[in-house]
């Protein structure tokens, strides 16, 4: 329980404000769903670190994603994940309000506080409308994480993005940038276009009462999806409904920013930024061509480097890398780790999951067969189910030497989500007394940390280029599991074949061939992974020393921030 209760301490020097819909933590704390509320989360860890002067923003969603359970055919039930705020966080006494539909909603802060073992301190807003003078339906607008339809989503991005900005104004904040995790937030650059609006008269233009460039200036964008339609857009009719507020700006000059055809966030957000960035070196490329015409960098994501690392590789690195979790660079020296050492902290956290699985799951796993790993959203463009493409090869392949893992949720309107789950549990069944797989239900950040420490390899198979980043593969490497994966997102620039893991299909410059993906994926296991890990500990282990060495030596948040820090805040 933090022992703020109030702002004061924090609003003395001017802040970089970090909007994000979803922000994961700690698992108790159920406000994200997966990856991007786990790098939002990661993100303000590392700030509170290094001690940046940062304030997040996000919504208090009480009733979380949801809890994933599955019927006995694999089909995917989801249950309400509620918590308690106040187990956690203090309601502050401000109360700002906004309109939508023609309604006074009110929003009511509290004040999270992330607390660093450096002595940083980093406030998390999160922003809540169950109040009682609120309308019944307006009560349930920061309620459910991602659920309802695009009325829903859009009166949560009001009361995110310019609901958010009144708010930190009023608890006395100076921001110094406005940096938008994904296009969820951009509504905040029309409050910011209002609030520095010129006070000229007479102009024979209107647009040039709006000043841009000062909006611009304060602006800083992260695009997270390669997917055109993981872009929000909304109806100009649903937004002229919505959107009531009497303080915005006409919706005739909302237009020019945000599309004419609708009103697109990400448009909307880059347009109205002076940095823009992708989350990986290909995203920023694929990023460009998606958006013709705009400026947009990458900076590649990765992860906390102590919230990923298991206990037992803590203690391994407090012995022989001290001071790696402020400053993950030192994972440079991972050579001073004696191979026995190395080794028998992986076989701890490999125990602790196999125990777990087998509690769970009646599955019968041991401790000593090759065990691989796949845990992130199920949803069609990820292909968890390439691994399981050819049945009767993949028993061939593996009886009596390999077991496999799986975890993750599909978003309740996702079917073919749903469908993967479902098949991963029939194939699952059918192969039992050849190869065991089991499904880990109800995936959340505490199973991850189980997962990534604890298995072999961590696998990764996604439809190129669909995959923007990726971060549980950056986790694994931060306990020397290394990765197994399809050359996309971070791991084209992660990998180094035979030396910090493997990859499946061809490299990035030449196109993708999706059908002879599975077969070079069995390829590979068969001729040269399963070989390695039974025949050559000595090379196995190097590899897991040069996932730790060359992968989590990079790919963390510090490393992330200092970027952000002088590539997009101090510009
Ligand atoms: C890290 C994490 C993710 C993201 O996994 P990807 O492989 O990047 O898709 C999703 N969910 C949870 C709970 C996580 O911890």
């Amino acid at each position: 329980m933090s022992t703020y209760t109030s702002i004061d301490p924090f609003i003395k020097e001017p802040k970089i404000a970090y909007f994000s819909m979803e922000i994961g933590l700690k698992n108790e704390i159920k406000t994200y769903s997966g990856g991007l509320g786990v790098l939002a989360g990661d993100t303000i860890k590392s700030a509170a670190d290094l001690r940046l002067p940062m304030v997040a923003v996000s919504l208090l969603t009480k009733r979380g994603f949801f809890k994933q359970e599955l019927d006995p055919f694999g089909r995917q039930k989801e249950l309400p994940d509620e918590w308690n705020p106040a187990n956690f966080m203090v309601r502050l006494a401000d109360r700002i309000t906004v309109g939508i539909e023609s309604r006074d909603v009110q929003i009511a802060p509290w004040l999270y506080v992330v607390e660093s073992a450096t002595g940083g301190k980093l406030p998390v807003i999160f922003l809540d409308t169950d109040l009682p003078d609120n309308a019944p339906e307006d009560r349930e607008i920061t309620l459910c994480l991602y659920g309802g339809d695009a009325t829903y989503r859009l009166k949560q991005e009001i009361v995110l993005g310019i609901g958010g900005t009144r708010v930190l104004e009023q608890l006395g904040f100076e921001i110094k940038k406005y940096h938008m995790n994904e296009g969820h937030s951009s509504l905040l650059t029309l409050e910011l276009l209002k609030r520095y609006k010129k006070n000229i008269e007479d102009v024979w233009d209107e647009r040039l009462v709006w000043d841009v460039d000062k909006v611009r200036g304060l602006c800083v964008f992260t695009t997270h999806t390669p997917v055109e339609a993981g872009h929000d857009k909304f109806p100009y009719e649903l937004a002229e409904k919505t959107l009531t507020d009497s303080d915005v700006i006409p919706m005739r000059v909302i237009k020019e920013f945000s599309g004419q055809s609708s009103l697109n966030m990400t448009i909307l957000g880059i347009n109205l930024s002076n940095y823009i960035n992708g989350v990986a070196k290909k995203h920023g490329e694929v990023s460009k061509g998606m958006f013709p015409g705009y400026e947009i960098h990458a900076i590649t994501n990765g992860v906390h480097s102590f919230t990923w690392t298991c206990d037992s590789f803590k203690r391994l690195y407090d012995k022989y890398l001290p001071g790696w979790a402020n400053e993950p660079e030192i994972f440079v020296r991972v050579g001073r780790i004696p191979d026995e050492e190395l080794w028998g902290a992986h076989m701890e956290a490999k125990k602790g999951l196999i125990d777990f699985v087998n509690r769970e799951t009646q599955a019968g796993m041991n401790y000593d067969t090759m065990t691989i790993g796949f845990a992130r959203r199920a949803t069609a463009y990820k292909r968890a189910d390439l691994l399981l493409s050819d049945p009767e090869r993949l028993a061939r392949i593996g009886e009596g030497r390999i077991q496999i893992i799986y975890a993750g949720k599909a978003h309740p309107k996702d079917e073919a989500g749903k469908d993967l789950i479902q098949r991963i549990v029939e194939i699952g069944e059918r192969l039992k007394d050849r190869v065991k797989i089991v499904f880990i239900q109800n995936y959340d950040m505490d199973k991850a940390l189980k997962l990534i420490s604890g298995v072999d390899v961590w696998l990764n198979t996604p439809m190129r280029p669909h995959e923007a980043s990726g971060t549980s593969g950056m986790k694994a490497t931060h306990n020397g599991v290394p990765n197994f994966s399809v050359l996309d997102g971070w791991w084209i620039e992660g990998h180094i074949e035979n030396y910090t893991g493997w990859a499946i299909g061809p490299s990035p410059d030449v196109p993708a061939d999706p059908a002879r993906d599975a077969d070079d994926l069995y390829y590979k296991l068969e001729s040269t992974i399963i070989p390695t890990f039974y025949s050559d500990k000595k090379i196995w282990i190097r590899i897991m020393e040069n996932a730790i060495g060359k992968n989590a030596y990079y790919f963390n948040t510090h490393r992330m921030m200092r970027l952000y820090v002088t590539e997009a805040y101090i510009r």
